[in-house]
């Protein structure tokens, strides 16, 4: 049994005429110790997906599953005592932004004794050694004095230690870190990868690491979800992934890498926009942008079906190669140098 089980995965936000399908039709899933990518543009549905796993879709958002289990409790049907049991505990999330998570008014020794003593019941004093502990083990040097640091005080980069210590204060079977790194400096980004890295490998936990940026998953994830206005569009074995992307805004994706616009000043980038609430094509969702739909693509909405050793969401997947596809490699090739690949 997985550790975590999303099918049909559906939630939807009231809107003025009619209602956003932020997330459409999800499914995934999650072993335990493994470590999960989502990948996708802002706006694809990637934080209200791990959202709805914690149960913080608030009114009036709808959430709707087939299925949406972790470590066998149906997440969907939690009563309030088994929810606090589980969310904060076995489930721990760590946000964008560590500033709005963490609260200002609080010294971080407080915050992080209170979950300590939510959870686990512990003492005040078990609590401090605990804390002083779980600080050092996400490197914040001289934990015993910054036991009594406000937020304000620390950097973005310690903050977002303190969060990540406070996740995983309570030995979580799940940590979903969304967009962790984004709002730090690039040299602190990648301490902070490493340190989830660590953390994940020393204690086998599962992760789920959300990024915008394909290349900040590569280096950590098995696999990856490439999602797409609300929906997967793809999943498969990172290294697959890389190596050979099925979905054409997979392989966009990956074309826009800094590391694989060989060389070219220009990256290459997606032309268009995610469709919003009024602009949802009829077919898939992503033919609009997408340079190698023809009529059925416009007409038909594609299901994600099992392909290779994943599963894809695309009438046809790279690997098919159709003829048409030919001349759309030939239409690229003629295209100016420079041009997206
Ligand atoms: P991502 O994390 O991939 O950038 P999100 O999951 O945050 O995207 O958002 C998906 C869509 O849901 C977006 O169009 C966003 O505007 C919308 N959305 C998210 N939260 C709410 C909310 N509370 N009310 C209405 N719309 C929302
Ligand atoms: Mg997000």
């Amino acid at each position: 049994m997985a550790l975590l089980e999303i099918e049909n995965l559906s939630v939807e936000f009231p809107a003025r005429h009619g209602s956003l399908h932020a997330v459409d039709g999800v499914s995934l899933s999650l072993e335990a110790g493994e470590v999960l990518g989502i990948v996708g543009e802002s706006g694809s549905g990637k934080s209200v997906t791990m959202m709805a796993v914690m149960g913080l879709v608030g009114f009036p958002g709808k959430v709707t599953a087939d299925r949406l289990r972790f470590d066998g409790n149906n997440l969907l049907d939690l009563n309030e005592r088994k929810r606090s049991e589980l969310i904060g505990k076995d489930v721990a999330m760590i946000f964008q932004d560590p500033t709005t998570s963490l609260n200002p008014c609080f010294t971080i020794g407080f915050q992080l004794a209170e979950t300590l003593r939510l959870h686990l019941g512990m003492d005040s004093k078990a609590a401090r050694q605990r804390s002083i502990e779980l600080l050092e083990q996400v490197g914040i040097p001289a934990p015993a004095t910054r036991l009594k640091a406000f937020p304000h005080q620390l950097s973005g980069g310690m903050n977002q230690r303190v969060m990540i210590a406070m996740a995983i204060a309570c030995n979580p079977k799940l940590l979903i870190a969304d967009e962790p790194t984004t709002a730090l400096d690039v040299t602190i980004q990648a301490q902070i990868l490493d340190l989830l890295q660590e953390l994940q490998r020393q204690r086998g936990m599962a992760l789920v690491l959300i990024s915008h940026n394909m290349g900040v998953v590569s280096e950590m994830a098995q696999k990856v979800a490439v999602m797409y206005a609300g929906q997967v569009v793809e999943q498969q074995s990172a290294q697959a992934l890389f190596n050979a992307p099925q979905h054409p805004y997979a392989e966009a994706l990956l074309a826009a890498l800094p590391e694989r616009s060989d060389g070219h000043a220009r990256l290459a980038t997606i032309p268009g926009m995610v469709p919003g609430l009024h602009d949802r094509p009829a077919g898939c969702l992503f033919a609009p942008r997408c340079r190698y739909a023809d009529a059925r693509c416009v007409a038909e909405r594609p299901q994600l079906r099992d392909w290779a050793d994943g599963r894809v969401r695309c009438h046809y997947p790279l690997s098919t190669n159709p003829p048409r596809r030919a001349d759309a490699a030939a239409e690229q090739a003629a295209a100016p140098a420079g041009a997206p690949r």
